[in-house]
């Protein structure tokens, strides 16, 4: 493995690489295999058969295990919400979870579902109120946190959270998809566990479904991994492959939309057109200062309250174009969309919002589009 004392930006490029050998490919192959030539002596260590391991995975997860800080690899799985029902098992049968009201829909929706059917009981507070949370903590089993959250990026204090759930003996995990480990690292925080939808930036291209998981505890982690080969939601070895492609550009791709989005949030702010703006990197928004004393950076996810309300929303995304209305976030291009067209987000998300995903498209483009498209809102 790498040296982890690389700064980021050096290790995105050069993990998960081959052995500087003579002949050797400078990037992993993708193996294609649903099983291995067996072990004629009993006892060795075997990949066996392909539900259980696949080289392909391997890069992927030793440079997303060392991003994160943690001493084991991560665990690759077939999307994020594969990972998070993965993560979701942590909570005993019978047990309590308590959750951010802001959280991504499908966390909140499948939570919400296995509540339905007893397997554990839901706890639904305001996460970026820590005092409110911590009160919600006694009695749980878990502490569920999403920071910034999709899609009313609110920012949580991960460090009090985390530190106030292990005084109860409370599981931590934290949705580091928004942050990416760039950004923000949960386990140096006191997190126990992180999950990614490695669909949004960490592969970065719009391109593949994909999730993760990585641990803090080896044991938690050895869990995992025995009920990922149970359940059988592991990925395929060409999504892997993608995933630790996209990765090596994260730090650019990143770095840049991050600035973009900050210039484009500053300009934004005030538009005419324009209820309000979110974007924990602006100055007036609530999550600033604990933005910037725990991330190293902001994000590229803005959400912008477009005035006159829905149908003023849905005419400003009728009339982008450079801008693709589209769901997701993450990748290299810019995405534009209002949350509420989906019957399952809550009414907590206000029905006029568009939530920006910001790409690698020159700034002065991005900004004309979203101005012209602004102007023929109202
Ligand atoms: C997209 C997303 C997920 C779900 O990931 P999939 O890869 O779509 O399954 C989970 N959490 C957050 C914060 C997300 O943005």
């Amino acid at each position: 493995m790498q040296n982890p004392e690389l700064s980021p930006e050096s290790l995105v490029v050069s993990l998960g690489r081959p052995p500087h050998e003579l002949d050797a490919p400078v990037n992993p192959s993708i193996t294609m295999t649903s099983t291995y030539v067996g072990a004629l002596t009993p006892g060795a260590d075997e990949r066996v058969y392909a539900r259980f391991s696949n080289p392909t995975w391997d890069p992927f997860e030793e440079a997303l295990g060392t991003l994160e800080k943690a001493s084991s690899a991560a665990l690759l799985y077939a999307s994020g919400m594969a990972a998070i029902a993965a993560a979701f098992n942590l909570v005993p049968l019978g047990g309590t979870i308590v959750l951010p009201q802001t959280a991504y829909n499908g966390t909140l929706s499948l939570a919400q579902q296995k509540e339905k059917a007893g397997h554990f009981s839901v706890r639904i507070g305001p996460i970026a109120d820590t005092d409110a949370t911590v009160a919600m903590l006694d009695g749980a089993d878990v502490l569920w946190i999403e920071s910034p959250t999709n899609p009313m990026l609110e920012v949580a204090d991960i460090a009090a959270l985390a530190s106030a759930a292990k005084e109860r003996g409370i599981l931590t995990i934290v949705d580091n998809t928004f942050a990416t480990p760039l950004v923000q690292q949960p386990l140096t925080q006191g997190a126990d566990v992180v999950v990614h939808s490695v669909t949004k930036f960490l592969s970065g291209h719009s391109d593949v479904i994909l999730g993760a998981i990585v641990c803090a505890d080896p044991e938690i982690r050895k869990r995992l991994h025995g009920e990922r080969t149970l359940q059988g939601a592991i990925p395929g070895p060409f999504e892997a492959w993608l995933a630790l492609r996209g990765l090596r550009t994260l730090s650019v791709r990143v770095e840049k939309a991050m600035a973009t989005a900050g210039e484009l949030a500053r300009r934004l702010e005030g538009h005419p057109n324009l209820d309000s703006v979110r974007y924990p990197g602006l100055p007036s928004d609530p999550g600033f200062e604990r933005a910037r004393a725990t991330m190293s950076g902001f994000g590229a996810v803005l959400g912008i309250y477009v005035k006159g309300g829905a149908e003023a929303a849905e005419r400003f995304l009728q009339a982008l174009q450079l801008w693709t209305p589209a769901t997701s976030l993450g990748g290299v291009e810019s995405l534009a969309e209002r949350r509420r067209r989906h019957a399952s987000e809550p009414d907590s998300v206000a029905d006029n919002m568009v939530r920006l995903s910001v790409g690698i498209e020159n700034v002065d483009d991005l900004w004309l589009d979203l101005d012209q498209a602004l102007r023929a809102s109202s």
